[in-house]
């Protein structure tokens, strides 16, 4: 099963993909993971994406498309993968049919997490007492959560227009909504 997770900054995709891929035995591809890796390593990749990270901005779409195109392609990915974090932009939905159709494949669904907005933000504080992540801040966590609505929610007509959107209520315990996106997945 090929399947996106989506959902605003804090809705728990991460979380979510993690056990969904586990469970179908895909790969599970981070794209927010991806870059902090490399961040921390700093690879070219990492120093290109860092400022724009740090400040709550999206990545370049040529940089981002370029590192999933990869990422795609690499064996693990084949047969089953849960991509979390990307498409985020009009011109990464475009770029991921062009990839998955050059593949010879399709998506099976979108997963759409939602989540009320103060939760968000809630959550979001939480993690940054211990995340130690630089785009953790009040300032920059209301940044992520408006570059979100601008550029990426409307993604999720997009994906509902070709019949693939998968709505699930990502309020209370994580295991919770696990089962109820398990029950809503296609078979
Ligand atoms: P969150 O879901 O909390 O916003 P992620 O870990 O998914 O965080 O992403 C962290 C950061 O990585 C984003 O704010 C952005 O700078 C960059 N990033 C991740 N995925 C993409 C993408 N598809 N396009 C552009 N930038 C991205």
């Amino acid at each position: 099963m090929r399947l996106l997770i989506m959902g605003p900054p804090g809705a728990g995709k991460g979380t979510q993909a993690v056990a969904l891929a586990k469970r179908l035995g895909g790969a599970h591809i981070s794209t927010g993971d991806i870059f902090r890796a490399n961040v921390e390593e700093q690879t070219e990749l990492g120093q290109a994406a860092q400022r724009f990270m740090d400040a709550g901005e999206y990545v370049p779409d040529e940089i981002t498309n370029a590192m999933v195109k990869d990422r795609l392609a690499r064996d693990d990915a084949r047969d089953a993968f849960i991509l979390d974090g990307y498409p985020r932009t009009v011109d990464q939905v475009d770029t991921l049919r062009k990839i998955l159709n050059t593949l010879g494949t399709q998506l099976d669904g979108v997963i759409s997490l939602v989540v009320d907005p103060e939760e968000l933000i809630q959550r979001l504080l939480k993690r940054a007492e211990t995340s130690g992540r630089a785009d953790d801040t009040e300032d920059v966590i209301r940044h992520r959560q408006e570059v979100y609505t601008q550029e990426t929610a409307p993604l999720l007509a997009v994906y509902g227009e070709r019949g693939l959107l998968i709505e699930v209520d990502g309020m209370g315990e994580a295991d919770e909504v696990g089962k109820r996106i398990v029950d809503a997945l296609p078979v």
